[in-house]
């Protein structure tokens, strides 16, 4: 081929070498993950550059993130001294952005136009719904959201929708309002930035013709994971679309050539709208003639990749692909059970401690989880040993809105004048305190130079009286909580907030629900076992503004194994003997875990994603995490054959992200929704091939050492044993705890016995009548196996399920 003797085309497998020099014609690539797709794309860029068949202005390169577009222009710029900022290499809506923003009056958009992520377009959606008094139970917001993305993906616009009935009617109307809205103010969401783009090359000849005849090569990547109107556009934009089909043969300029490069088994965003069958229709539309295979795989060994085939064979509906390595057997499948979720994540500290001692780049560790509510314990375990992370995707636990209102709330307990808390608050949840109002103290406080909480006195009328109301609360709050447990005080505010009511009361607000849980749940662990002592030591002095904190328990001389009862209620700073209440040290602690702990730019950081996230990349150790029933496969799927394959597809992503090493690693409890659930290990253990897993017992601390007497190992299954049996194995837990923290962590007392015992017979409100089969764990970590004759068999969390012996 053309500059056969170019370097760029040594290292190549033969499939490779012809993806790479095609003629330019529509062609499509279909191969498993780790074949080289990218690679080939990517290098087939810079061999059309070399050789002069196009100039960087006439290639459009489509991936999927960000990161993988970041990822292809670094590639490029290694093989070619050429300037890819300048070229169109990016995601659909990247792309999609920049082309409207250098047409935005043709597109008839202000030329500062603001782009809404989902949750900003889901807020525009509730303040219409609010202002058109739509019935918000009838038509929840989501669900027009749902709706309105839906008719963008299918390119329809409000008046092009089918009015079937008189629900569709008035969702219809909505969105022409919400249209409007958005025009008004000059936003456009992720949908619209397609969708206008879209109409605009569909509308505009000169311009259609203009980037036709300037795209000579079009090259996509993950083009399993196309929608409906992305396919189009592409159509579009290579003389494939509508106008361009009525023109017959009679367009004026030969169109560019398209190169799809896609992987069925990989197709995951089905949910949000993703056509596999685009791959079939590519072929017959485009009449595409050369379809290329690519079997082997550079990625892997040969365990990871038996794992990843064997897997995937529990599919139906797929291609049909092979794929076999030359690398060998390659080290084994590490799959490691802990019995909590927070076990897991210290484990995980631990490895990837060793990993980086072994020499491993940070950056080259993927951390993945199925959703994003998973992270929080490994983020917390990573920062309180000072390993630097990046979170990719998805806001960061203490980022989150009703995250950091519940932290404003929580601070103006601690300190009245913090007027950033004080106005993210003021009138959330909403309690009719206008702009006007908030304005009026504004100036109050500017003009006696104090803070907004200390001008409400002076401030009369209606302002004075709904603002003041809002102070008062705060007082009663305040001295409510006075002598709480940092758990007690918290729950206090979500409720007295009105938080947690304001959220149940949005038929949307689960999520935000649970992630206010999880906040009680981070609370309790920073006191009790992760976070307080070991904060103190974790963190550099310097962080913490002199030495408070910089004292932990142990070397207070606090003997570790005192009960926590015993423990003071909170810090002394030695310098100043001023004492800092465990509020104060959480709100610090969330103020550093949210602020720029997070690594900085091309700081060598520890990888965290979801599996969605990670497709298209590879990291020397994958670690996949959660590997339970209801996590993964996720509890929505479980279900339905559909969804369930696409969760196999997602593990499949998961697997074959890995270059040498892999762990799965699941947890028998978790901390979900504010309680402990008892999870049983995904059933894809099933699905993968025994001699390419290795086992690993979780390291097994001696907790001989001086934790007491009694116990009777780690996380017996001891079925059975009598309340003196509960007590032992929750001192097996402490002393593992105590084993991963330094300093030692005490173990709890136990909590009196619950009286149950296996055979006995009780009664539940929901499940109604069962007998106990297995007693487990002690205090609050106490939870039966029942078998409810109508409900079958569950664990239940003593500490929370009300039970009555009957
Ligand atoms: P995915 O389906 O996960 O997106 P892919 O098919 O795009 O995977 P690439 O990411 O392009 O695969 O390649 C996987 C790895 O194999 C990369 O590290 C790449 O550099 C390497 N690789 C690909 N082809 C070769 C080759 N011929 N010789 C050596 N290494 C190769
Ligand atoms: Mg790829």
């Amino acid at each position: 081929p053309l500059g056969s003797n170019s370097p760029l085309l040594h290292n190549l497998n033969p499939e490779q070498l012809a993806a790479v020099t095609l003629p330019a014609e529509h062609a499509l690539i279909l191969a498993g993950a780790g074949s080289g797709k990218t690679r080939v794309l990517t290098t087939r860029i810079a061999w059309l550059l070399q050789t002069g068949q196009v100039t960087p202005g006439g290639i459009l390169a489509v991936t999927f993130t960000n990161k993988a577009a970041k990822e292809m222009m670094t590639r490029l710029a290694a093989m070619l001294p050429v300037n890819v900022r300048g070229m169109w290499i990016g995601t659909f809506h990247g792309l999609c952005n920049r082309f409207l923003r250098a047409h935005y009056k043709l597109a008839n958009l202000p030329q500062s136009f603001q782009i809404l992520d989902t949750q900003d377009q889901l807020s525009a959606i509730k303040r219409l719904m609010k202002q058109f008094n739509v019935d918000d139970e009838r038509f929840p917001a989501k669900q027009t959201q749902y709706f309105i993305a839906g008719c963008k993906e299918d390119g329809l616009r409000p008046n092009m929708v089918e009015a079937r009935d008189a629900e569709t009617l008035k969702k219809i109307e909505i969105y022409q309002l919400y249209e409007e809205q958005c025009q008004r103010e000059g936003v456009v969401d992720f949908g619209e930035l397609m969708l206008r783009s879209y109409e605009l090359l569909r509308d505009n000849d000169p311009i259609r013709e203009h980037y036709q005849r300037r795209f000579r090569h079009i090259l996509i990547d993950e083009f399993q994971d196309t929608n409906t109107l992305q396919y189009a556009w592409i159509k579009m934009l290579s003389g494939h679309g509508p106008a361009d089909i009525e023109s017959g043969a009679a367009l004026r300029h030969a169109p560019g050539s398209v190169l799809a490069v896609g992987d069925d088994d990989q197709s995951i965003y089905a949910f949000r709208g993703a056509r596999v069958g685009n791959m079939a229709d590519f072929v017959r539309e485009f009449n595409v003639t050369r379809q290329i295979k690519l079997e082997q795989n550079y990625r892997s060994g040969s365990n990871i990749l038996d794992s990843a085939n064997a897997l995937i064979s529990h599919n139906s509906k797929r291609l049909g692909k092979n794929l076999r390595t030359e690398q060998g057997p390659g080290e084994p499948v590490r799959v490691v059970e802990s019995p909590r979720d927070y076990d897991e994540a210290q484990w995980l500290v631990d490895e990837v401690k060793q990993l980086v001692r072994d020499d491993h780049e940070r950056k080259e560790i993927a951390v993945l989880y199925r959703s994003n509510a998973q992270s929080r314990v490994i983020e917390t375990a990573l920062f309180n040993a000072a390993v630097p992370y990046r979170v990719y995707g998805g806001l960061r636990f203490f980022e989150r809105a009703e995250i950091k209102h519940a932290l404003a709330y929580l601070r103006l307990l601690e300190n009245a004048n913090d007027d950033t808390s004080f106005l993210r608050v003021v009138n959330f949840p909403p309690r009719g305190i206008g702009a006007r109002s908030i304005e009026q103290l504004q100036d109050a406080a500017k003009a006696a130079g104090c803070s907004l909480h200390d001008a409400v006195s002076s401030l009369g009328g209606k302002a004075g009286t709904n603002i003041g109301g809002f102070v008062a609360k705060l007082d009663v709050m305040r001295e409510q909580t006075a002598g709480q447990t940092l758990r007690e005080i918290i729950e206090l505010v979500l409720d007295h907030s009105g938080l947690v009511e304001h959220y149940k009361a949005d038929r949307e607000g689960a999520d935000r629900l649970e992630n206010l849980a999880e906040l009680v749940n981070a609370a309790e662990s920073f006191v009790s076992q992760e976070g307080f002592g070991r904060d103190a030591v974790a963190l550099p002095v310097d962080e913490l503004g002199g030495g408070a904190l910089s004292q932990s328990p142990a070397s207070q001389g606090i003997d570790p194994n005192l009960a926590t009862d015993d423990l003071p209620p909170s810090y002394i700073d030695q310098d100043s003997g001023e004492t800092l209440s465990p509020l104060a040290a959480f709100l610090t602690h969330a103020a550093l875990e949210s602020g720029d702990n997070q690594a900085q730019a091309g700081q060598d950081a520890v990888q965290l994603m979801t599996v969605h996230a990670a497709k298209g990349l590879e990291f020397d150790a994958v670690f996949v995490t959660g590997m339970e029933e209801g996590l993964f496969p996720h509890e929505n799927s479980m279900s339905d054959r559909t969804a369930l394959e696409e969760e196999r597809r997602l593990m499949y992503v998961a697997i074959t992200r890995a270059r040498k090493r892999l762990y799965l690693s699941f947890s028998q409890t978790r901390m979900l929704h504010g309680q402990t659930r008892y999870h049983i290990k995904s059933r894809f253990f099933e699905e993968l091939p025994e001699g390419a897993l290795k086992w690993i017992t979780p390291k097994q601390p001696g907790f001989a050492s001086g934790m007491g007497g009694g116990c009777s190992g780690g996380f017996a299954r001891n079925s059975g044993a009598g309340s003196e049996g509960y007590a032992s194995a929750r001192g097996a837990f402490n002393a593992q705890t105590a084993t991963f923290a330094s300093p030692p962590v005490p173990p709890q007392k136990a909590a009196p016995s619950h009286g149950l015992k296996v055979g006995m017979k009780v009664f539940h409100n929901k499940f109604g009548e069962g007998k106990v089969q297995t007693l487990e764990g002690a205090g609050d970590d106490a939870r039966a196996q029942i078998n409810f004759p109508r409900h079958g068999v569950k664990w239940l969390a003593l500490s929370v399920a009300k039970l009555t012996v009957v």
